[in-house]
Parts: C-alpha cells; structure tokens; sequence
C-alpha cells in the first residue's frame, strides 16, 4: 500500500536539489534536504517507539526542522499533532491527556514545565528549538535515514489540529490523508501555484492556514517559499520584490498598507495575493489594490474544513466576499430555524461538504454527530448570504447572533455601518446582558490614528440607517479590537470587558 500523502508531497522530490525553503539568515533547505532530515526523524521516532496511528504533539518554534518532522510524521505513519506556542503548561497539559500523544516535542525554554505533564501520561519529551538545535534532532541526526514509507491510506489520520475554542474546550479536528490531499490539489489548480512560484510565508506553522494551505500547495506544486519565523513589515517589504505570491491573514494587509512603503513597484513581481482566516474590510482590499494595483483574492475556511471557498483566480476578486464554493465542495447557506436553504441575500447558517471535510472530532462522537446534518453536511457555524451573483460573504459566527426583545441582530451588518463613519477605522459589535431585552447591543469603536469620533454624530447617522432594535444602546471607544494570532477578532474577550453595560 502507499502512503497517500507522503508519495504526493515528498516522495517526488528525493533528488530535487531546488530551495524548497528560504531562510533568513540561514542556508536554505533545499528539497532532497527535506527529504533527508524527514527519514531521520521518520527513524527517530521509530526509535522511540512510535507506531503507525499514535500521536506526535509538537509545540515548537517556525524552523525548517519542524516542517521535517511534520514530514517526517507523514513518513512515519504517525498523526502530526501542532499546539499553538501561545499555550501555557496547563492549556498543553489538556491536549496531552485529551490525545495521548507518544512524544511531546517542545522548546528547551519549557521542557521542565511540560516534563511533569509527559510523565503523568506516559509520553516521552524532546525538544526542538527555532535553531534546529535540541534534543530530537541531535538523537535523530545521529541515525541513517529511514527508508521505510508506513503504508498510509486514503481515510487514515494525518493530522489533529485542534480548534482555538473560543467557547468551551477546544476539540481535536482529525484531518485525513484525503481531507488535505484533496484541497491541496484543489487549492494548487484553483491559484494557478507552480513550480516557478515562490511563496512569502510569515504565518504561524501550528494552524492550518500556515500549514496545510502554504506548505502543503507548495510541496505539491514544486515551489519554493521564503520561510520568516513571523510576521514583521520590514522583512516583508524585504522580501517582496522576491516573491511571487504571498498568503495571509488581514492583520498583514493592514500593517503593510499603514507602513508607507507599500507600491506598485515593490509588488511588481508578486502574481497572488491571498488573505483569509478572517475577515478582510473591504476598505483595505480597496486600499490595496489603489496603492499596488493588485486585487486580494479572499478566501475561506477552517480547521475542520481546509478551504472551502474562494474568489476566482482570472474572474472577478469581490472585495468583502470570500467567493464561490471550490471545485469537488459543496456549500448551501440554510435558514436555522427551518432549515430551508435561504434565496439571495438572505442570511443563514453555512453548511459545507466534501473530500476536504474533517473526519470528525477525536473522541466525541457525540459533539462531532451533532455538527453534522443527517445527509452529511458540516454545520460550519458561520452565517452567510449569497448574492445574486453567487458570491459568497460571511457575515460573523452564529454564536455571535445577538437577539434583543426577540429580534435577531447580524453584529456584521451594523458594523458595516459604523466602520463608514467618520473617523472609525473598524468596529465590533458584540451583545451585554440586558434587563428588558434580554441582550443590548454594544458597539465597540477604533479611531483613526490621532482622530477623536464624534460619538453623538455617529448615533444620528446609525438612526437614519438601521431599524431602532439594531441601534447600539453604548458606544465604547478602544485603541484596537483584541486578536488572536490569526488575527480574529475574540469577541468572546470583548463580550466579558462589556457585561456589565446595562447592569
Ligand atoms: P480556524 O479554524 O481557526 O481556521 O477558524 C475558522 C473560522 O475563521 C471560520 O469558521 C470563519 O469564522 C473565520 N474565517 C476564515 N476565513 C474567513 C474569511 N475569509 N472571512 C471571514 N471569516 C473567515
């Protein structure tokens, strides 16, 4: 048998002497390099014990290495487990007893943290730091290349990624060799990504869109990728006029736009732009395209779900929409209370199906039964409308719905109107328990940089265009809104700093 990804990804690249990843600083590594240092760990982990199926978490630094053992994982046969290297001790504990990895690879700098954790659940610890250098590696460069390629079929797990779980316990989205497969090939022909392409890579390794989405397509296409250990706008204007496509989330489009070094030169290589992961202002796709001529193509997805839309390639790019639905997925916006599929414009719950859908949820058939319609639908939790021309927009999280005195509010459709007054640079809009209607509705203002907002003169431009019911009842000014690494808006943060707005 093969193994579905690894003779996709790797196995084409044995003696492929190209860059794969351009470091800074550093040599690059180049394809066969991969290749090798990937059968190593493949070796290592053997040597530890691991078997076909058990878990790797890995909670390290960006480094070439820990794209190797990622690829060394696939070798191995072994489930790739990534942890956001925010994660205390404690939040890292949950996902060791929750998986029940075979190994835990850290950073030097937490090893005496974690080591009581791996040994109260059985799991050995290595380390592997941003260098390269630790103790994984060093064991693993000590040993002959494996190789042995695991058998790994179609419906077999490669990877958990767990969700950021901004409500209760995060869950371990299980992503099979078919689920990654599928979207990297769908992903690699929708973009047009060859192997002349070479990709600016500033994201985070340990979620799916600097994982999956950026390595995997430029694996499977040949390219090569400049490979920064995070984002940062002077090394970005660095290393733009050498690349050709660049992936990111929309906190990198507005850093850019707002450093001034940002022109029509200095992209004059660059083929795609590409933001998801949140949503991107029509302002800034706007702005971006007048100061670079080059249109963002938005896209999206999920943890569970890879990529499951996007703006055209060649068609047209429509700023604050996330596009059509891509080749080999399904995608049907139903209304929540009836489940009849919405008409145009109408605002429902975005459902999703295809070979790029999750496997479920490790260990929670319950949890997992119930995100699943009975004709095999994904319930994303994301509200949407199609227009009349097929796009697609997002327009906030279900579990963001805000119902007041019985109506129900799309935070999206008033922040859309307060991001276009004056002085506001974006907003958020998020409920505060309410003793007459249940919920109020509390907006939450950025201002330009230096600019004051005319709070009252915001109120009358938002009377004369939202019904009453969808009027904020407080307005909040902050310096900016609270993100995650991904750059999304926790609103669950924000919902806690206004609970007490009408108590
Ligand atoms: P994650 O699992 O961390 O990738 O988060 C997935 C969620 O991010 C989705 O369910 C959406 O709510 C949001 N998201 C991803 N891409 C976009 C986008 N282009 N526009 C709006 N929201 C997005």
């Amino acid at each position: 048998m093969a193994n579905v990804l690894y003779d996709a990804l790797l196995a084409p690249h044995q003696t492929n002497d190209k860059p794969l990843l351009l470091l800074k600083d550093q040599e690059a590594l180049r394809y066969q390099d991969l290749i090798k240092l990937a059968a190593q760990y493949a070796a290592q982990l053997s040597a530890i014990g691991a078997k076909a199926g058990d878990r790797v978490a890995v909670q390290v630094h960006k480094s070439a290495e820990a794209i190797a053992l990622y690829a060394g994982c696939l070798q191995r046969g072994c489930i790739f487990l990534p942890l956001n290297t925010a994660y205390t001790a404690s939040e890292v504990e949950y996902f060791v007893t929750d998986a029940k990895p075979v190994i835990l690879v850290c950073d030097d700098a937490n090893r005496d943290a974690l080591q009581p954790i791996a040994d109260a659940n059985s799991c050995q610890l290595a380390t592997l730091n941003a260098d390269g250098s630790g103790s994984f590696h060093q064991q693993a460069s000590a040993l002959a290349p494996t190789k042995h390629i695991e058998p790994r079929g179609a419906d077999d797990l490669a990877a958990i990624l767990y969700t950021s779980g901004t409500t209760g316990r995060s869950k371990g989205a299980m992503l099979t060799h078919r689920n990654l497969l599928s979207n990297t090939v769908t992903l690699v022909d929708y973009w047009q990504i060859s192997d002349s392409d070479v990709l600016l890579h500033g994201l985070p390794i340990y979620h799916t869109h600097g994982l999956f989405v950026a390595t995997n397509t430029t694996l499977l296409a040949g390219a090569s990728c400049i490979f920064l250990p995070s984002f940062n706008t002077d090394d970005f204007v660095n290393y733009l006029p050498q690349s050709t496509m660049m992936m990111g989330v929309p906190t990198f489009y507005t850093r850019l736009l707002a450093d001034g070094r940002l022109t029509k030169e200095l992209v004059s290589h660059m083929r795609l732009f590409i933001s998801g992961s949140a949503p991107l202002l029509a302002e800034t796709h706007e702005s971006f395209e007048s100061l670079t001529g080059q249109r963002i193509l938005e896209r999206y997805g999920m943890t569970e779900t890879n990529m499951n839309t996007s703006n055209p390639y060649s068609g047209e790019r429509r700023a604050g929409t996330v596009g059509f639905a891509l080749p080999g997925v399904e995608t049907r916006i139903v209304d929540p209370e009836s489940g009849a599929m919405t008409g145009t414009d109408d605002i429902g719950v975005l459902q999703v199906r295809g070979e790029n859908v999750f496997n479920g949820y490790w260990q929670m058939p319950e949890k997992t039964a119930l995100e699943f319609t009975p004709d095999g639908f994904f319930i994303t939790g994301d509200l949407a409308k199609q227009d009349a021309d097929g796009y697609i927009h997002i327009v906030g999280r279900d579990k963001d719905l805000i119902i007041s005195g019985g109506f129900n509010i799309y935070p999206k459709e008033i922040e859309l109107v307060l991001d276009e007054q004056a002085g506001v640079v974006e907003s958020a809009v998020v409920a505060a328990p309410h003793p007459d209607f249940g919920e109020g509705v509390v907006a939450i203002l950025v201002a330009h940089n230096g600019q004051t907002i005319d709070i009252e003169a915001v109120k009358i431009e938002v009377a004369t265009t939202l019904a009453k019911f969808k009027q904020p009842k407080k307005y909040i000014v902050l310096e900016k809104l609270p993100r995650n690494t991904m750059g999304k808006v926790q609103k669950n943060v924000l919902r806690d700093q206004v609970a007490d707005s009408f108590s």
